[in-house]
């Protein structure tokens, strides 16, 4: 069984202070990439993703790129599902976005999200737009790790509705993570001003 101790055992998992891509601390940052190194982790990992997407009724499967679509895509091919990746706009914003095949494709569709670490939300709210923009509708989301347990909704319309999207994640347990610009920040490292590390660099 996928566990955290069992991510933290492989070095997937390392504890100290780190600085998320949303400028966010926290004190485990997870090496998703580290699990491609491991290839029995990373196929169980995608065999309990399958298992789970029996709980929804589909026609596609995304996954945000990169590591979502790598995640995701192995996903599709075992269960001969087309396979659509929403990728960050040019331009360096947060937005995400599909290429013309894609978007074409999605329009009256309903779809299965796969990402791997989820930590606020920020960037798979970015995906649920996207998806809605294009006439797409998605039927529910699985995670290897849901750390702070966001709750996605629906984006109708313009705006967030109350309908929410299931969400199952292969990981139960939570890792908080601190706005470090707040004035009251939790966030442990910086309370014991130890060296903050940007996990992408080292
Ligand atoms: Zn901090």
């Amino acid at each position: 069984l996928i566990s955290a101790e069992i991510l933290r055992k492989k070095g997937v998992v390392v504890k100290n202070h780190f600085m998320l891509t949303t400028g966010r601390h926290t004190m485990e940052y997870v090496f998703k990439e580290k699990i491609l190194l491991e290839p029995t982790l990373f196929s169980e990992i995608i065999l309990n993703f399958v298992k789970l997407s029996r709980k929804f009724s589909f026609d596609m499967i995304t996954g945000p790129a990169q590591l979502g679509a790598i995640f995701a895509s192995p996903v599709a091919f075992l269960l001969i599902k087309p396979f659509v990746f929403p990728e960050k706009t040019q331009s360096g914003k947060k937005e995400m976005y599909f290429r013309k095949s894609f978007a074409d494709a999605i329009h009256g569709k309903k779809l299965l999200i796969i990402d791997d670490n989820i930590t606020t939300g920020s960037s798979i709210n970015q995906v649920l737009i996207a998806i809605s923009q294009l006439g797409g509708d998605v039927a529910g989301i699985l995670a290897l790790w849901n750390r702070e347990n966001y709750q996605p909704k629906k984006w109708k319309n313009g705006s967030w509705s109350e309908e929410k999207i299931p969400l199952f994640s292969l990981i139960g347990e939570k890792i908080p993570s601190y706005d470090s610009r707040d004035n009251n920040n939790h966030c442990p490292g910086c309370m014991e001003k130890l060296r903050l590390i940007d996990p992408k660099k080292g």
